[in-house]
């Protein structure tokens, strides 16, 4: 009854939401989905003024992820430092627009790989 699919787990760098994120790879993975790997969420902040990574979540839920689910960690995506009137993750400067480009490029060649 459940289409076939793959999925990419996402989670924080927290560990109340990597225990969750675990849970939903091991029920994909029991529907037989493939799990294509995982992505960090909100992995980090830029400050603006002196460049330097603040991580405010926490960090290596993305990492704990991937080895419970026995795949990869594909990206970790760092919370915007636009501020909220730029909300787009893909305005130029911000410090997402990057990570999301990469992820994007990868997830396409792996589709069309796998088929
Ligand atoms: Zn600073």
């Amino acid at each position: 009854m459940i289409p076939k699919s793959k999925e990419i787990i996402v989670t924080t760098p927290h560990a109340g939401a990597a225990e969750v994120a675990v849970r939903a790879g091991l029920m994909g993975l029991r529907t037989n989905h493939e799990i294509l790997g995982v992505v960090e969420n909100m992995a980090y902040f830029v400050c603006p003024g002196c460049r330097e990574k603040a991580y405010v979540f926490g960090q290596g839920g993305g990492e704990r992820v991937a080895r419970d689910l026995q795949t990869e960690l594909l990206a970790q995506i760092p919370i915007s430092n636009l501020g909220l009137e730029t909300t787009s993750p893909f305005d130029t400067g911000g410090t997402q627009r990057e990570s999301y480009q990469r992820l994007a490029e990868w997830v396409m060649s792996a589709v069309r790989l796998r088929g």
